[in-house]
């Protein structure tokens, strides 16, 4: 936990501070323990192959270190030393020598007097054979005649070529006469290297290369020379006047007991990066040295560190990775914890809800169908009540008629007496064709008086409840029927207008008639004052909201409907009419028929309608009209049989 007493902000950095830490850390080490192994390797390689090389050259040398003292026991040389020598013999000697340098493979063999002349030489044979040069400055002759064996390796001063020279005395009677002395070239020894990331270099003592893998840098020093140990090299011509610089060496640390880093200007101008290791060849007066680049090593070492760098970023990314799903997991089921809480909750909030709502609905369940039930029987009374109202209605219709209804019957029956007094009368008197003629008479009475009362049957019953297609025609022949008496006592002039074809509406005949004998009646009534006495009756098909209506029209000349009471006339118990006149319920009661049977009733005067039909009576008449609007049938399409007044 980051420590609570830092400032926030380097609290929150805290982790990635300590991880970047950490990683640099890991970095650093990783590369430099990759850089310690392998340059411990580097080294460990680098000393074997040194050890190999310096075997091996030693191996070379010493391959011909014994030639000149061995020559020197088999040959008589001191012989060729002497004055008195001829040139002949001193040839067979150069032929003696050249023969030897062949068999041992050796650059040169040749014989030195005492002066440091060369008075026979292998390569006797060639324009710049040794014969008579003196070679007195050289070490070699000098250590060979003090009466030593002589090491000397430097720049031939006729071939300038590089050379090792073994030189041995050559004695007369125990005193040193010259030196015998024997030349390899050292590119005969210089080893085959192959390594392209490696040099394999030979210095003397003053530190001069004289033996190198890179050709450019021979006769280089490996460090810089004082002045005087140059000096005295040149003077010695050892490597023949040669201008020696050091090795273009940028930087160079010791990195180990026998081993230094060395940095290197290369021909190209870049520099490279070399180990350098040691090793004295004491037989020689060399030090061998093997340079290894040391690229590969920083190369493996950044390898290395980008590898554990990679490394390491995976295992932080698949820790971190690791880290947040646990961290997601958790939360996630915290959130599962607390969805589930919340869905309980609202579950039980929900239950809790249901059932109060439930409840209420219950109650209002319960209201509605006790609502229902009082509707209900609402309905069934009003059904009921509806029912004895058309059955009063009827009644009232009949009450009105029965004066006429009276006088209809009264009238044949006071016939009915004459006509059958009058047949006594003829039969007593034995006429009895006569009589037979009035007994005719009194079957057509009774045929008349039969028709009456079964007219008045028929209105008095009660209607069906199925609709079924009813002639408009015959519904107004039965209504007409039962007023006509009245209609031709008052003078009323019946005019219909109808189709030539039997209109057919969707009704019940019963209930139709009604309606059309309360009209029939009220405007019989409403004509008993006036002057023009028509009731028009017209019948017409109508198209309507997409739909085939019959328009059925009762108008008469009486007095009209004030228009204030154009809208009252269909409420119940509205009458204008005197006392025990009318009930004030046959417009009600038709309206709500015609609504049952799916149309309208509407009541208007016709004052205009009047005008259009009669212009020449225009101001001689108004009166009312009831428009009936009854849905048209079609019997031929209809399966219902088709019933008739
Ligand atoms: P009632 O005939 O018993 O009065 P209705 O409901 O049949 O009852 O008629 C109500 C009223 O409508 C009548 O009292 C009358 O004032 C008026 N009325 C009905 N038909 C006509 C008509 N053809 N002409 C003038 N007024 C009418």
């Amino acid at each position: 936990m980051p420590d609570q007493t830092l400032p926030p902000a380097l609290r929150r950095w805290l982790p990635s501070l300590a991880f970047t830490l950490v990683a640099i850390l890991v970095l650093w080490q990783s590369a430099q323990q990759t850089w310690n192994i392998e340059l411990q390797r580097l080294q460990d390689q680098a000393t074997n192959e040194l050890l190999l090389h310096v075997t091996s050259l030693s191996g070379k040398l010493e391959k011909h270190e014994y030639l000149a003292e061995l020559l020197t026991t088999k040959e008589d040389l001191s012989h060729f030393l002497r004055p008195e020598i001829t040139s002949d013999e001193l040839q067979q000697l150069n032929l003696v020598l050249d023969t030897y340098r062949v068999i041992a493979d050796v650059s040169d063999i040749y014989l030195m007097n005492h002066d440091g002349f060369t008075v026979a030489a292998s390569n006797w044979w060639r324009a710049d054979s040794f014969i008579g040069q003196n070679f007195a400055f050289r070490p070699y002759f000098q250590l060979a005649m003090q009466g030593q064996q002589g090491r000397f390796y430097g720049l031939g001063t006729t071939s300038g070529a590089r050379g090792y020279y073994f030189s041995w005395p050559v004695y007369f009677k125990d005193e040193v006469q010259g030196a015998l002395v024997v030349k390899i070239e050292i590119h005969a020894i210089e080893q085959p290297w192959r390594d392209p990331a490696g040099e394999l270099l030979v210095t003397d003592p003053d530190g001069v290369i004289f033996i190198s893998s890179r050709p450019e840098w021979r006769l280089s020093t490996i460090t810089e020379l004082p002045r005087e140990t140059l000096q005295e090299i040149s003077d010695s011509l050892r490597y023949a006047g040669r201008i020696l610089r050091p090795l273009p060496v940028m930087e160079r640390h010791q990195i180990a007991d026998q081993a230094e880093a060395l940095t290197i200007r290369m021909n190209n101008n870049q520099a490279r990066d070399y180990l350098l290791l040691s090793h004295p060849m004491p037989e020689a007066g060399w030090q061998v040295h093997m340079m290894k680049e040391l690229n590969p090593v920083r190369h493996q070492a950044i390898i290395v560190s980008l590898l554990s760098g990679s490394a390491l970023v995976l295992v932080t990314l698949i820790g971190l990775y690791l880290f947040q799903r646990r961290r997601s997991l958790r939360e996630r089921q915290q959130w599962k914890e607390e969805a589930h809480r919340a869905l309980q909750q609202a579950h039980d909030e929900l239950e809790t809800r249901v059932a109060a709502r439930t409840a209420d609905l219950s109650a209002s369940n319960q209201r509605l169908l006790e609502e229902i039930q009082q509707h209900e029987r609402t309905e069934a009374t009003l059904r009921k009540t509806q029912k004895e109202l058309v059955q009063t209605a009827k009644l009232a219709v009949l009450g009105q008629l029965s004066a006429s209804i009276n006088h209809e019957l009264n009238q044949p029956l006071a016939a009915l007496r004459s006509y059958a007094e009058n047949a006594r009368t003829f039969l007593t008197r034995n006429q009895p064709e006569t009589a037979d003629s009035n007994l005719e008479q009194i079957l057509l009475l009774t045929e008349r008086m039969a028709e009456i009362s079964a007219q008045l049957k028929m209105f008095s019953r009660k209607s069906g409840d199925q609709l079924v297609p009813v002639s408009v025609q015959a519904a107004f022949d039965y209504a007409l029927k039962l007023y006509w008496n009245q209609f031709q006592q008052q003078n009323i002039e019946v005019i219909r207008r109808f189709p030539a074809q039997e209109v057919f509406v969707l009704a019940d005949m019963v209930r139709l008639e009604q309606v059309l004998v309360n009209l029939l009646s009220n405007a019989l009534h409403a004509m008993k004052q006036a002057p023009l006495r028509q009731i028009h009756l017209c019948t017409e098909f109508l198209q309507q909201d997409g739909r085939e209506w019959v328009q059925i029209q009762v108008w008469d000349t009486g007095s009209g409907i004030p228009p204030h009471q154009l809208e009252e006339i269909f409420d119940p118990f509205f009458t204008s009419k005197e006392p025990g006149q009318g009930l004030g319920l046959g417009l009600s009661i038709s309206s709500r028929i015609v609504q049952d049977l799916g149309g309208r009733l509407e009541a208007g005067n016709h004052l205009q309608f009047q005008r259009l039909q009669d212009p020449a009576s225009a101001n001689s008449c108004t009166g009312a009209v009831f428009t009936l609007y009854l849905p048209a049938c079609h019997p031929e399409n209809s399966h219902q049989e088709t019933l008739h007044g």
